[in-house]
Order: C-alpha cells, then structure tokens, then sequence
C-alpha cells in the first residue's frame, strides 16, 4: 500500500520502464508490489508482509551471497553525526509540534472523503512544515538516555534504585508461553471478537454518514485509546485465581467503546456475550487492570458501567438481574 513500486521480489523499479535497483529493497507499509488483490487496505499488511516481505528476504540473503562489498570509508559516519549533533545542539522546534501540526492537516484535509482545494492546501501545510523540519532540535540535550530520542523512556536507574533490586522481563500472564517471551493469544482475541468490536447501526444515514457531534464522540473516546496489549487481562487477579473463563478487562473494554456511541445499535447483540457467568460479572474490582493499562484507559469503570447499562435494561423489561453466579 506504499509508494514505492518494487518487483514482486522487493527490488525497487527506478522508473516507469521498470528499470530495476539490483541492490535497493523496500517491503511491508513503504512498499508497492502492484500484484491484484495484494495491495488493498486489511490485507496490505498481511500480503505485504508475509508474502512479499518473505520474498524479499529471501532474495536479499541470495543478494547478499553473492554481492562484491564496496569498502567503506573512514568518513562514514562524518555525516550522520554532524546531524545528529545539530539535532541535539537544543533551541529550534520539537519534532512532537511537527508530528502534531502534521496529523491534524491529513486528518482534517486528506481524509476519506477529499476534495481538490482541500488536498492543495494541505500540501501547502506540508511544504511549510517540511522547512520547519529543518530546524527541529531535541529539548533534551544529553548525549545519554536522552528522552526525545528514545522511544522507550523508563530508565533502569527508576525503577530498580536500590543495592539488589532486581527487575523481572516476563511474558504476559494468564495466556499459554509458546516459548520465551511469546504467549500464545488466541483466547484472548476469542474472547474480544465475542463481544463483536464493530460498529453495528441501524440508524439511518444523514446524505452519506451518520453524524456525530464532538460531545457525543467524546463519550467513547477514553475506551478507543486501547491498543489490545492485553496488560489488563495479564494482570487480572479473576482469571489468574478464579475463573479462566472471564471476558476479561480488554473485550470489556472494547465493549464499552461501542455501547457509548451513540451510533451504535447493537447492545443486545452483543447481550449474550456479556450477560452470563463468563461475561462481565466475575470482575471484583480489584484494579488491577486500571493501574497497569499504559493508556490511561478507566478500565474498571468502564466494566462497572457496562453493569449498569445491562441491569437497566433488565430491570426496564421486568427480567432477571444476573448476580454473577447465575
Ligand atoms: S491494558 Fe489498556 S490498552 Fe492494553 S488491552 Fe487493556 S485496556 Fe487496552
């Protein structure tokens, strides 16, 4: 789904004759393969991948084989150091004000659904945004453990500070290790595929869309944060000690995102999923799932509101109240 055109072996193609770089590759996101049906949205990251991203591994360790290396010069590395050197000299723009700026003109201009005056002004934002690139420094200026640079910024020294603190790397918990680090997920994808994580609406259409006001769509924004780490469910006492069975804190979750949206009709369909002794009752509130979400999602609360939304809706209907037991 990328803009770079390559050979279905990921070599790129320098020009509309195809005239092929030996020994330049592109796969995955940045990479074209224009083969029918590979390069479409929802399946670009698998084929691009797993086909073609293979592929061309495969033809680079063959490349590789056999390729003459040019020898490299004493200066190599002159240049990318005067960069970064400059990057961290301090003053300028931070690259986040870049990202930001850069974000609100694609989503606002280059969306779905664009026109010609919108995409030429966004264009004009970008070259704009493009010079101030230039002048992007760091705001932390340490050579070491520097904090814009790294992408991951919990330091050592913070977490283990004292003479025999030790700090554990383990695999997720509550899922099977299929080996190392790796666990196996497929319960819970399972179980958040059950709470049906789509938009079901049967409202009718205003012209093309359905709209939504900001204070409506602020109303599920908290839960669309979740990036399904699945440290919620890791870290969930319920399953670890009593019932392996629970939905868990993640489908919850994803639950939540589409009971609050106003656009959505599917509660009862997803009903089912959620209103029997596996489905959100066995949760006790321990929080676990709330300390340790690293996106600041009210995970709990979320679950104890999607309580309330289905003992109201029993209650409305003069129906059973499930106690979690039943
Ligand atoms: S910890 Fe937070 S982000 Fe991760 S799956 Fe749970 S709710 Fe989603």
């Amino acid at each position: 789904m990328g803009g770079i055109p390559t050979t279905s072996d990921g070599q790129v193609i320098a020009d509309p004759y195809g005239t092929v770089y030996e020994d330049l590759y592109a796969a995955g996101e940045c990479a074209w393969v224009s083969v029918h049906g590979a390069n479409r949205l929802s399946t670009n990251s698998l084929v691009d991948l797993v086909v073609f991203g293979s592929r061309a591994g495969q033809h680079m360790e063959r490349f590789v084989r056999d390729a003459d290396f040019v020898p490299v010069p004493g200066d190599a590395d002159d240049e990318i150091r005067s960069r970064i050197e400059l990057i961290l000299s301090g003053g300028g723009t931070h690259g986040e004000n870049i990202r930001t700026e850069m974000e609100s003109v694609m989503m606002e201009k280059v969306g779905i659904y664009r026109t010609e005056s919108e995409m030429s002004s966004a264009v004009e934002s970008i070259s704009k945004l493009r010079e101030r690139y230039a002048q992007v420094r760091t705001q932390d200026t340490r050579g070491e453990y520097n904090t814009d640079l790294l992408a991951c910024k919990t330091l050592v020294k913070d977490v283990a500070s004292g003479d025999g603190d030790t700090i554990s790397v383990e695999p997720l918990g509550n899922l099977p290790v299929e080996r190392d680090l790796m666990v196996r997920q497929s319960d819970f994808f399972e179980k958040y595929r059950s709470v049906k994580p789509f938009l079901i609406s049967e409202q009718e259409f205003v012209e093309k869309e359905r709209l939504q006001s900001p204070e409506q769509q602020a109303e599920f924004d908290n839960a669309t944060k979740c990036i399904l780490c699945a440290a919620c469910y890791s870290a969930c006492p319920v399953i670890s000690e009593k019932n392996p069975s629970f939905l868990g804190p993640a489908a919850i979750v994803q639950t939540a995102r589409f009971l609050d949206d106003n656009r959505d009709t599917g509660f009862e369909e997803r009903l089912p999923s959620l209103d029997n002794k596996n489905g959100v009752w066995p949760c006790e509130n321990h929080f676990q799932c709330t300390v340790v979400c690293p996106r600041g999602i009210k995970v709990t609360k979320l679950i104890n509101l999607t309580k309330q939304k289905i003992k109201k809706y029993r209650k409305q209907r003069g129906e059973h109240i499930h106690d979690g037991s039943a």
